[in-house]
Protein backbone atom coordinates (compact mmCIF):
# COMPACT_ATOMS: atom_id res chain seq x y z
CA UNK A 1 0.00 0.00 0.00
CA UNK A 2 1.57 3.30 -1.12
CA UNK A 3 1.35 5.68 2.16
CA UNK A 4 3.66 8.63 1.02
CA UNK A 5 0.63 10.39 -0.08
CA UNK A 6 -1.59 10.26 3.28
CA UNK A 7 1.18 11.12 5.51
CA UNK A 8 2.80 14.06 3.29
CA UNK A 9 -1.52 15.59 2.44
CA UNK A 10 -2.18 15.27 6.35
CA UNK A 11 1.34 16.83 7.52
CA UNK A 12 0.13 20.06 5.06
CA UNK A 13 -3.49 19.99 6.28
CA UNK A 14 -2.22 19.99 10.15
CA UNK A 15 0.95 22.53 9.83
CA UNK A 16 -1.68 25.70 9.01
CA UNK A 17 -4.04 24.65 11.95
CA UNK A 18 -1.08 24.32 14.73
CA UNK A 19 -2.12 26.29 17.60
CA UNK A 20 0.91 28.35 19.14
CA UNK A 21 1.30 27.32 23.27
CA UNK A 22 1.34 30.78 24.13
CA UNK A 23 -1.23 32.35 22.13
CA UNK A 24 -3.47 32.88 24.57
CA UNK A 25 -0.72 35.08 26.59
CA UNK A 26 -0.71 37.10 23.52
CA UNK A 27 -4.15 37.03 23.04
CA UNK A 28 -4.75 38.63 26.62
CA UNK A 29 -1.62 40.88 26.39
CA UNK A 30 -3.54 42.56 22.81
CA UNK A 31 -7.07 42.37 23.52
CA UNK A 32 -9.13 45.18 25.37
CA UNK A 33 -11.45 44.40 28.11
CA UNK A 34 -14.68 44.41 26.06
CA UNK A 35 -12.84 42.37 23.40
CA UNK A 36 -11.88 39.68 26.47
CA UNK A 37 -15.48 39.23 27.68
CA UNK A 38 -16.50 38.86 24.17
CA UNK A 39 -14.49 36.32 23.48
CA UNK A 40 -14.73 34.36 27.02
CA UNK A 41 -18.73 35.21 26.19
CA UNK A 42 -18.24 33.13 22.73
CA UNK A 43 -15.91 30.57 24.47
CA UNK A 44 -17.50 27.10 24.71
CA UNK A 45 -17.63 26.16 27.92
CA UNK A 46 -18.75 23.08 30.25
CA UNK A 47 -21.26 22.91 33.12
CA UNK A 48 -22.36 25.25 35.86
CA UNK A 49 -22.54 22.85 39.40
CA UNK A 50 -23.28 25.39 41.89
CA UNK A 51 -26.43 27.10 41.03
CA UNK A 52 -29.49 27.87 42.64
CA UNK A 53 -32.93 28.35 40.56
CA UNK A 54 -34.48 30.90 42.82
CA UNK A 55 -31.74 33.20 42.85
CA UNK A 56 -30.47 32.46 39.46
CA UNK A 57 -33.97 34.13 38.42
CA UNK A 58 -32.70 38.07 36.75
CA UNK A 59 -34.95 40.99 38.38
CA UNK A 60 -36.46 41.65 35.53
CA UNK A 61 -37.47 37.92 34.53
CA UNK A 62 -39.20 37.60 37.76
CA UNK A 63 -40.82 40.33 37.20
CA UNK A 64 -42.65 39.42 33.56
CA UNK A 65 -42.85 36.09 35.01
CA UNK A 66 -44.74 37.88 38.04
CA UNK A 67 -47.40 39.69 35.56
CA UNK A 68 -48.03 36.42 33.23
CA UNK A 69 -48.39 34.19 36.00
CA UNK A 70 -51.88 35.52 35.86
CA UNK A 71 -52.52 32.95 33.08
CA UNK A 72 -52.21 30.34 35.87
CA UNK A 73 -54.75 31.97 38.24
CA UNK A 74 -51.86 33.37 40.59
CA UNK A 75 -52.34 37.12 41.10
CA UNK A 76 -49.09 38.89 43.04
CA UNK A 77 -49.30 41.90 45.11
CA UNK A 78 -46.26 43.17 46.31
CA UNK A 79 -45.78 45.77 49.39
CA UNK A 80 -45.06 49.66 47.97
CA UNK A 81 -45.78 51.51 51.52
CA UNK A 82 -45.87 50.64 55.23
CA UNK A 83 -48.92 52.27 57.03
CA UNK A 84 -47.49 51.23 60.20
CA UNK A 85 -50.39 48.86 61.44
CA UNK A 86 -47.87 46.81 63.35
CA UNK A 87 -45.02 48.11 65.48
CA UNK A 88 -43.41 44.87 64.53
CA UNK A 89 -43.66 41.30 63.98
CA UNK A 90 -43.65 38.58 61.05
CA UNK A 91 -45.38 37.55 58.50
CA UNK A 92 -45.92 35.87 54.83
CA UNK A 93 -43.00 33.42 53.77
CA UNK A 94 -40.91 31.97 56.64
CA UNK A 95 -39.40 34.77 58.73
CA UNK A 96 -40.25 38.17 56.77
CA UNK A 97 -40.23 40.89 59.03
CA UNK A 98 -43.69 43.00 58.49
CA UNK A 99 -41.35 46.16 57.92
CA UNK A 100 -39.77 44.85 54.90
CA UNK A 101 -40.65 46.80 52.04
CA UNK A 102 -41.16 44.68 48.58
CA UNK A 103 -42.07 41.37 49.77
CA UNK A 104 -44.71 39.93 47.17
CA UNK A 105 -47.43 37.76 47.98
CA UNK A 106 -49.92 35.94 46.16
CA UNK A 107 -53.90 37.50 45.94
CA UNK A 108 -55.20 34.48 48.53
CA UNK A 109 -52.84 35.46 51.35
CA UNK A 110 -53.31 39.09 50.51
CA UNK A 111 -56.96 39.06 51.18
CA UNK A 112 -56.34 37.58 54.27
CA UNK A 113 -54.23 40.48 55.55
CA UNK A 114 -56.35 43.23 58.00
CA UNK A 115 -58.15 46.33 55.84
CA UNK A 116 -54.89 48.32 57.25
CA UNK A 117 -51.75 45.67 55.70
CA UNK A 118 -53.69 45.16 52.52
CA UNK A 119 -53.86 49.28 51.53
CA UNK A 120 -50.16 48.63 51.97
CA UNK A 121 -50.06 46.48 48.79
CA UNK A 122 -50.29 46.91 45.20
CA UNK A 123 -51.07 44.25 42.36
CA UNK A 124 -48.00 44.00 40.05
CA UNK A 125 -49.81 45.29 37.32
CA UNK A 126 -50.77 48.22 39.00
CA UNK A 127 -47.00 49.41 39.69
CA UNK A 128 -45.69 52.65 38.17
CA UNK A 129 -42.47 52.45 36.41
CA UNK A 130 -40.71 53.89 39.57
CA UNK A 131 -41.98 51.20 41.45
CA UNK A 132 -41.33 48.62 38.94
CA UNK A 133 -37.79 49.75 39.13
CA UNK A 134 -37.75 49.89 43.01
CA UNK A 135 -38.69 46.11 43.08
CA UNK A 136 -36.50 44.73 41.12
CA UNK A 137 -33.40 47.00 42.31
CA UNK A 138 -35.08 45.07 46.03
CA UNK A 139 -33.87 41.69 44.90
CA UNK A 140 -29.78 42.96 43.52
CA UNK A 141 -27.04 42.72 45.42
CA UNK A 142 -25.90 45.87 44.07
CA UNK A 143 -25.22 48.56 46.42
CA UNK A 144 -21.89 49.37 47.72
CA UNK A 145 -23.83 48.99 51.34
CA UNK A 146 -25.66 45.90 50.56
CA UNK A 147 -23.80 42.34 51.54
CA UNK A 148 -24.34 39.21 53.06
CA UNK A 149 -27.45 40.20 55.76
CA UNK A 150 -29.25 42.19 52.87
CA UNK A 151 -28.93 38.47 50.84
CA UNK A 152 -29.62 35.92 53.36
CA UNK A 153 -32.14 38.19 55.30
CA UNK A 154 -34.37 40.22 52.31
CA UNK A 155 -33.71 38.82 48.94
CA UNK A 156 -35.33 35.50 49.43
CA UNK A 157 -38.02 37.02 51.77
CA UNK A 158 -39.17 39.34 49.00
CA UNK A 159 -39.80 36.58 46.68
CA UNK A 160 -41.86 35.45 49.38
CA UNK A 161 -44.92 33.96 47.28
CA UNK A 162 -43.59 33.67 44.06
CA UNK A 163 -41.45 30.86 44.92
CA UNK A 164 -44.25 28.42 45.63
CA UNK A 165 -45.58 28.82 42.46
CA UNK A 166 -44.64 25.32 40.27
CA UNK A 167 -45.70 26.55 36.85
CA UNK A 168 -43.93 29.97 37.51
CA UNK A 169 -40.55 27.91 38.41
CA UNK A 170 -40.80 25.99 35.12
CA UNK A 171 -40.64 28.65 33.04
CA UNK A 172 -37.66 29.94 35.46
CA UNK A 173 -35.88 27.01 34.46
CA UNK A 174 -36.32 27.00 30.31
CA UNK A 175 -34.67 31.44 30.56
CA UNK A 176 -31.93 29.49 32.48
CA UNK A 177 -31.40 27.00 30.13
CA UNK A 178 -31.52 29.34 27.55
CA UNK A 179 -29.24 32.12 28.67
CA UNK A 180 -26.44 29.17 29.66
CA UNK A 181 -27.12 27.77 26.17
CA UNK A 182 -26.41 31.26 24.93
CA UNK A 183 -22.98 31.23 26.87
CA UNK A 184 -21.69 28.04 25.41
CA UNK A 185 -22.60 25.67 28.20
CA UNK A 186 -23.49 22.03 27.94
CA UNK A 187 -24.53 20.93 31.09
CA UNK A 188 -26.44 22.23 34.10
CA UNK A 189 -27.09 21.23 37.95
CA UNK A 190 -29.10 23.45 39.46
CA UNK A 191 -30.77 23.32 42.44
CA UNK A 192 -34.80 23.34 42.42
CA UNK A 193 -36.63 22.88 45.27
CA UNK A 194 -39.92 20.52 44.96
CA UNK A 195 -41.13 21.72 48.34
CA UNK A 196 -43.12 24.11 49.58
CA UNK A 197 -45.46 25.09 46.77
CA UNK A 198 -49.02 25.93 46.84
CA UNK A 199 -52.19 26.09 44.37
CA UNK A 200 -53.53 30.05 44.24
CA UNK A 201 -56.01 29.12 46.96
CA UNK A 202 -53.12 28.20 49.27
CA UNK A 203 -53.68 24.30 49.20
CA UNK A 204 -50.44 22.50 49.35
CA UNK A 205 -48.88 20.85 46.23
CA UNK A 206 -47.02 17.33 47.10
CA UNK A 207 -43.87 17.33 46.01
CA UNK A 208 -44.15 14.42 43.50
CA UNK A 209 -46.98 16.65 41.45
CA UNK A 210 -43.80 19.34 41.53
CA UNK A 211 -41.71 17.30 40.06
CA UNK A 212 -44.43 16.13 37.52
CA UNK A 213 -45.38 19.74 36.43
CA UNK A 214 -41.64 20.20 35.91
CA UNK A 215 -41.14 17.25 33.90
CA UNK A 216 -44.11 18.45 31.56
CA UNK A 217 -42.55 21.88 31.39
CA UNK A 218 -38.86 20.58 30.50
CA UNK A 219 -40.76 18.36 27.77
CA UNK A 220 -41.57 21.17 25.49
CA UNK A 221 -39.59 22.45 23.12
CA UNK A 222 -38.27 25.78 23.90
CA UNK A 223 -36.16 23.90 26.85
CA UNK A 224 -35.59 20.79 24.62
CA UNK A 225 -34.11 23.53 21.71
CA UNK A 226 -31.27 25.22 23.95
CA UNK A 227 -29.93 21.18 24.17
CA UNK A 228 -28.48 21.46 27.65
CA UNK A 229 -28.16 18.12 29.24
CA UNK A 230 -29.42 18.84 32.90
CA UNK A 231 -29.83 17.02 36.47
CA UNK A 232 -31.85 18.53 39.15
CA UNK A 233 -30.82 18.80 43.07
CA UNK A 234 -32.71 19.04 46.27
CA UNK A 235 -31.44 21.30 48.88
CA UNK A 236 -32.72 21.09 52.74
CA UNK A 237 -31.88 24.55 54.52
CA UNK A 238 -29.77 22.41 57.21
CA UNK A 239 -29.90 24.86 60.32
CA UNK A 240 -33.44 24.36 60.87
CA UNK A 241 -34.89 22.46 64.17
CA UNK A 242 -36.52 20.15 61.66
CA UNK A 243 -33.46 19.42 59.37
CA UNK A 244 -33.19 16.00 59.38
CA UNK A 245 -37.12 14.48 58.89
CA UNK A 246 -35.72 17.20 55.60
CA UNK A 247 -32.94 15.44 54.98
CA UNK A 248 -34.93 12.13 54.78
CA UNK A 249 -37.82 13.51 52.65
CA UNK A 250 -35.08 14.61 50.50
CA UNK A 251 -33.57 11.68 50.26
CA UNK A 252 -36.37 9.61 49.36
CA UNK A 253 -38.10 12.46 46.64
CA UNK A 254 -34.90 12.12 45.05
CA UNK A 255 -34.35 8.57 45.18
CA UNK A 256 -37.81 8.75 43.55
CA UNK A 257 -37.86 11.44 40.95
CA UNK A 258 -36.25 12.15 38.01
CA UNK A 259 -34.37 14.51 36.99
CA UNK A 260 -33.13 14.74 40.88
CA UNK A 261 -29.54 13.06 41.41
CA UNK A 262 -28.65 14.97 44.57
CA UNK A 263 -29.22 16.06 48.03
CA UNK A 264 -27.58 19.42 48.99
CA UNK A 265 -27.69 21.49 52.24
CA UNK A 266 -27.52 24.88 52.53
CA UNK A 267 -28.11 27.90 54.52
CA UNK A 268 -25.60 30.26 56.89
CA UNK A 269 -22.81 28.38 57.79
CA UNK A 270 -22.21 31.01 60.33
CA UNK A 271 -25.22 29.65 61.93
CA UNK A 272 -23.60 27.08 64.01
CA UNK A 273 -27.16 24.97 64.57
CA UNK A 274 -26.48 23.98 60.52
CA UNK A 275 -22.69 22.33 61.21
CA UNK A 276 -22.18 18.96 59.38
CA UNK A 277 -21.38 16.25 61.83
CA UNK A 278 -25.30 17.27 62.46
CA UNK A 279 -26.39 15.13 59.90
CA UNK A 280 -24.07 12.28 60.00
CA UNK A 281 -26.18 9.49 61.84
CA UNK A 282 -29.52 10.57 59.16
CA UNK A 283 -26.93 9.74 56.79
CA UNK A 284 -25.48 6.81 57.55
CA UNK A 285 -29.13 5.07 58.06
CA UNK A 286 -30.00 6.63 54.62
CA UNK A 287 -27.91 4.36 53.08
CA UNK A 288 -28.78 1.92 54.03
CA UNK A 289 -31.81 2.03 52.20
CA UNK A 290 -30.84 4.46 48.72
CA UNK A 291 -28.57 3.46 46.33
CA UNK A 292 -28.94 6.14 43.84
CA UNK A 293 -28.19 9.44 45.42
CA UNK A 294 -25.57 11.46 45.54
CA UNK A 295 -24.53 14.61 47.28
CA UNK A 296 -23.06 18.31 47.12
CA UNK A 297 -22.75 19.93 50.29
CA UNK A 298 -21.99 23.73 51.09
CA UNK A 299 -19.18 23.52 53.41
CA UNK A 300 -16.49 26.36 54.17
CA UNK A 301 -18.00 29.49 53.25
CA UNK A 302 -17.09 30.83 55.93
CA UNK A 303 -15.09 33.28 57.98
CA UNK A 304 -13.70 31.49 60.47
CA UNK A 305 -11.18 28.67 60.04
CA UNK A 306 -12.93 24.96 61.24
CA UNK A 307 -13.08 21.91 59.56
CA UNK A 308 -16.53 21.81 58.17
CA UNK A 309 -15.23 20.69 54.35
CA UNK A 310 -13.20 17.76 55.93
CA UNK A 311 -16.24 16.68 57.83
CA UNK A 312 -18.05 17.01 54.48
CA UNK A 313 -16.37 14.57 52.99
CA UNK A 314 -17.30 12.30 56.23
CA UNK A 315 -20.92 12.99 55.25
CA UNK A 316 -20.42 11.37 52.04
CA UNK A 317 -20.24 14.58 49.46
CA UNK A 318 -18.54 14.14 46.11
CA UNK A 319 -18.54 17.74 45.97
CA UNK A 320 -17.71 20.74 48.03
CA UNK A 321 -19.81 24.03 47.74
CA UNK A 322 -17.70 27.40 48.04
CA UNK A 323 -15.08 24.96 50.03
CA UNK A 324 -13.41 28.54 51.26
CA UNK A 325 -11.65 27.76 54.15
CA UNK A 326 -10.72 24.54 53.16
CA UNK A 327 -7.28 26.78 53.29
CA UNK A 328 -6.90 26.74 56.79
CA UNK A 329 -7.16 23.11 56.98
CA UNK A 330 -3.58 21.28 55.45
CA UNK A 331 -4.17 17.55 56.00
CA UNK A 332 -7.60 18.03 54.18
CA UNK A 333 -5.63 20.17 51.58
CA UNK A 334 -3.30 17.77 51.29
CA UNK A 335 -6.25 14.87 50.62
CA UNK A 336 -7.68 16.59 47.95
CA UNK A 337 -4.78 17.22 45.34
CA UNK A 338 -5.51 14.99 42.85
CA UNK A 339 -8.30 13.76 44.22
CA UNK A 340 -11.46 12.65 43.74
CA UNK A 341 -13.03 15.37 44.88
CA UNK A 342 -14.22 18.98 43.97
CA UNK A 343 -14.88 21.97 45.04
CA UNK A 344 -17.66 24.58 43.47
CA UNK A 345 -15.90 27.46 43.21
CA UNK A 346 -18.25 30.99 43.26
CA UNK A 347 -15.93 33.90 42.75
CA UNK A 348 -18.40 37.09 42.24
CA UNK A 349 -20.94 35.37 45.46
CA UNK A 350 -17.95 35.23 47.44
CA UNK A 351 -16.92 38.91 47.10
CA UNK A 352 -20.53 40.15 47.04
CA UNK A 353 -21.21 38.10 50.01
CA UNK A 354 -18.07 39.65 51.52
CA UNK A 355 -16.28 36.45 52.65
CA UNK A 356 -12.79 38.96 50.88
CA UNK A 357 -12.68 42.20 50.08
CA UNK A 358 -10.83 41.70 46.96
CA UNK A 359 -9.53 38.92 44.89
CA UNK A 360 -5.94 38.72 46.05
CA UNK A 361 -7.19 37.27 49.13
CA UNK A 362 -9.20 34.12 47.22
CA UNK A 363 -8.07 30.46 47.96
CA UNK A 364 -8.88 29.80 44.01
CA UNK A 365 -5.46 29.67 42.44
CA UNK A 366 -3.80 27.80 45.13
CA UNK A 367 -6.32 24.87 44.67
CA UNK A 368 -6.31 25.17 41.17
CA UNK A 369 -2.45 24.99 41.11
CA UNK A 370 -2.06 22.48 43.63
CA UNK A 371 -4.11 19.94 41.64
CA UNK A 372 -7.61 20.08 43.49
CA UNK A 373 -9.60 19.54 41.52
CA UNK A 374 -11.86 22.96 40.90
CA UNK A 375 -14.47 24.32 38.73
CA UNK A 376 -16.36 27.91 38.34
CA UNK A 377 -20.46 28.33 39.03
CA UNK A 378 -22.96 31.19 39.43
CA UNK A 379 -24.38 30.13 43.04
CA UNK A 380 -27.11 32.73 42.63
CA UNK A 381 -26.32 34.86 39.41
CA UNK A 382 -29.38 36.45 39.65
CA UNK A 383 -29.06 38.64 42.24
CA UNK A 384 -25.43 39.64 41.97
CA UNK A 385 -26.82 40.60 38.33
CA UNK A 386 -23.73 38.59 36.73
CA UNK A 387 -23.02 35.62 33.87
CA UNK A 388 -20.84 32.47 33.58
CA UNK A 389 -18.97 34.93 31.10
CA UNK A 390 -18.36 37.31 33.98
CA UNK A 391 -17.06 34.23 36.00
CA UNK A 392 -14.54 33.56 33.84
CA UNK A 393 -13.54 37.15 33.31
CA UNK A 394 -12.81 37.64 36.78
CA UNK A 395 -10.67 33.99 37.21
CA UNK A 396 -9.15 35.65 33.95
CA UNK A 397 -8.03 38.47 34.94
CA UNK A 398 -7.66 38.44 38.61
CA UNK A 399 -5.77 35.22 38.72
CA UNK A 400 -3.84 35.26 35.12
CA UNK A 401 -4.88 31.86 33.80
CA UNK A 402 -3.48 29.95 31.48
CA UNK A 403 -5.74 28.60 28.39
CA UNK A 404 -4.63 24.98 29.90
CA UNK A 405 -6.57 26.31 32.84
CA UNK A 406 -9.87 27.83 31.19
CA UNK A 407 -10.28 24.34 29.92
CA UNK A 408 -9.47 22.29 32.65
CA UNK A 409 -12.15 24.54 34.89
CA UNK A 410 -14.76 23.44 31.84
CA UNK A 411 -13.54 19.67 31.59
CA UNK A 412 -13.63 19.60 35.93
CA UNK A 413 -17.38 20.82 35.80
CA UNK A 414 -18.63 18.39 33.24
CA UNK A 415 -16.29 15.17 34.66
CA UNK A 416 -17.30 15.78 38.21
CA UNK A 417 -21.14 16.22 36.70
CA UNK A 418 -23.56 13.81 38.76
CA UNK A 419 -24.70 11.68 35.58
CA UNK A 420 -23.64 7.97 33.81
CA UNK A 421 -20.46 7.61 32.64
CA UNK A 422 -21.54 7.26 29.13
CA UNK A 423 -23.27 10.53 29.40
CA UNK A 424 -20.06 12.25 31.06
CA UNK A 425 -18.15 10.69 28.01
CA UNK A 426 -20.07 11.91 25.70
CA UNK A 427 -20.34 15.64 26.93
CA UNK A 428 -16.63 16.09 27.56
CA UNK A 429 -16.36 14.69 23.80
CA UNK A 430 -18.75 17.76 23.05
CA UNK A 431 -16.88 19.69 24.42
CA UNK A 432 -13.49 19.09 23.09
CA UNK A 433 -14.69 19.23 19.68
CA UNK A 434 -15.95 23.23 20.68
CA UNK A 435 -13.45 23.58 22.13
CA UNK A 436 -10.68 22.93 19.40
CA UNK A 437 -12.58 24.66 16.59
CA UNK A 438 -12.91 27.58 18.63
CA UNK A 439 -9.24 27.45 19.98
CA UNK A 440 -7.97 27.37 16.36
CA UNK A 441 -10.42 30.46 14.74
CA UNK A 442 -9.39 32.75 18.13
CA UNK A 443 -5.66 32.13 17.40
CA UNK A 444 -6.04 32.63 14.28
CA UNK A 445 -8.75 36.38 14.41
CA UNK A 446 -6.56 37.26 17.34
CA UNK A 447 -8.28 40.11 19.74
CA UNK A 448 -9.90 42.02 16.66
CA UNK A 449 -12.29 38.56 15.93
CA UNK A 450 -14.75 39.59 18.87
CA UNK A 451 -14.99 43.25 18.59
CA UNK A 452 -18.77 42.46 17.92
CA UNK A 453 -20.59 43.77 21.46
CA UNK A 454 -23.02 40.62 21.65
CA UNK A 455 -22.13 39.12 25.23
CA UNK A 456 -24.80 40.87 28.03
CA UNK A 457 -23.11 43.45 29.92
CA UNK A 458 -25.19 43.55 33.48
CA UNK A 459 -24.46 45.43 36.36
CA UNK A 460 -22.10 43.22 37.80
CA UNK A 461 -19.08 43.75 35.67
CA UNK A 462 -20.17 47.13 34.63
CA UNK A 463 -19.70 48.34 37.97
CA UNK A 464 -16.48 46.22 39.09
CA UNK A 465 -14.64 46.32 35.88
CA UNK A 466 -16.45 49.13 33.82
CA UNK A 467 -17.47 46.89 30.97
CA UNK A 468 -20.91 48.59 30.28
CA UNK A 469 -23.71 48.50 28.01
CA UNK A 470 -22.98 50.70 24.87
ZN1 LIG B 1 -24.72 28.09 46.96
Amino acid sequence: MNIKFPVVSLVLLILPGIVSADWFEDFKAEATKEQLHQFLYEMPKGGDLHQHLSGSGFAEWWFDLALSAKADGYLYYTKVKLNNCREHGWQGFKTTPYHLMFQTIVQNTWQALPECERDEYLPFSELSDKQKNAWMNSIRLDKPHEGREEFFETHWQRLGDLTANPYLRGDLIQRNFQAFADEGLIYVEPQVSAFGYRMPDGTPIPPEDVAAILRERLAKPDVKATGLTYRFQQAILRFLPNAEQALEQAYRFVSENEPYVAVNMVGREDHDKGHPLRFLSTLRKLRHEYNNVRLSIHAGEVDEPNYHVRDTLLLGADRIGHGLNLITDADTMRLMRHGPYMVEINLISNLLLEYYTDYSQHPFPEYLRIGIPVALSTDDRGMWDSTMTDEFYVAVTEFNLSWAEVKQLSENSLRYAFVDESVRDEMLETFQKRISKFERNASNTGAAGFSTQSAPRRSFICRRYDICRP
